[in-house]
């Protein structure tokens, strides 16, 4: 008899791959589980966006010309919260839930302990940073957000190979210039048709932490092409 499980997918990471997965997971009636390190911080860009927006998306539904980025933000977080298939929920995942070779959930630094058939990473710039600002050198994905070891070290551990990707930020209205250096999969770890992490069944790589660059646009295209790659394939 198959275990009971919290959600058909789960997202690690609400920035614009993973939030718009999961908005169009929802769509389609699956039950999803978005798991973020901070709700504040979901679905935030650094500048205004602008069009085009992907049609269909939830950039288009909540994107205007010229928008900044915490009006975005708000908007954004109310469609995912009003939307009842999604759980929207604010955990730092350390690790993942394995039976041999499968994931069947994550483990987070604040305890809850969450499963899903399919487990989705959408971290972003967050695997292992380094944030250059002046003099200083922080561990964070963006400024002002901290990104935690844990869950680099345990991919690391199961054998997961990755190399380095670098973004530069230009100051702006007082907020000073800055450089992240992050590491993403490397190449051979992800397919990109299917969107699977190879090393094990049930596991998932979107946007930046396995394309290394690209803007806004394309990270919300591609959560919404995983989105019909899951509905249209029958978990593991
Ligand atoms: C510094 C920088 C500046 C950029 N500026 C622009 C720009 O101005 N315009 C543009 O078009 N593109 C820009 N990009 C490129 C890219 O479009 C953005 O990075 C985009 O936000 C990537 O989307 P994403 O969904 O893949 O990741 P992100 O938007 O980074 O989202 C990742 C999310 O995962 C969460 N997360 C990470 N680890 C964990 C964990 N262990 N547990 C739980 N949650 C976790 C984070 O908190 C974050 O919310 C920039 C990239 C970087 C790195």
């Amino acid at each position: 008899m198959m275990k009971p499980v919290d959600y058909d997918v789960l997202i690690v990471g609400a920035g614009f791959a993973g939030a718009e997965a999961a908005y169009a997971l929802a769509k389609k009636g699956l039950r999803v589980g978005l798991v973020t390190t901070s709700l504040d911080t979901a679905f935030l860009p650094f500048t205004p966006v602008f069009s085009p927006f992907p049609p269909g998306s939830l950039l288009a539904e909540v994107g205007q010309d010229g928008l900044k980025g915490w009006e975005l933000h708000s908007r954004a977080k109310y469609r995912l919260e009003c939307q009842p298939q999604i759980h929207l929920l604010q955990l730092s995942v350390t690790r993942l839930l394995l039976e041999g070779q499968r994931v069947v959930g994550i483990e987070s630094w604040e305890g809850p302990r969450k499963t899903a058939p399919r487990v989705v990473l959408a971290v972003g710039s967050f695997l292992c940073p380094q944030l250059f600002i002046g003099d200083v050198v922080e561990e964070a994905g963006r400024l002002s957000e901290v990104a935690y070891p844990d869950l680099f070290q345990h991919l690391q551990s199961l054998g997961f190979a990755f190399s380095p990707a670098e973004a530069t930020v230009a100051e702006q209205g007082g907020t000073p210039g800055y450089r992240v250096v992050y590491q993403v999969f490397a190449q051979g770890e992800w397919n990109p048709r299917t969107f699977r992490l190879g090393r094990l069944e049930g596991l998932y790589g979107v946007g930046l932490c396995v394309l290394g660059q690209g803007t806004y646009a394309q990270m919300a295209m591609e959560g919404m092409r995983l989105a019909q790659v899951l509905t249209d394939t029958a978990p593991p």
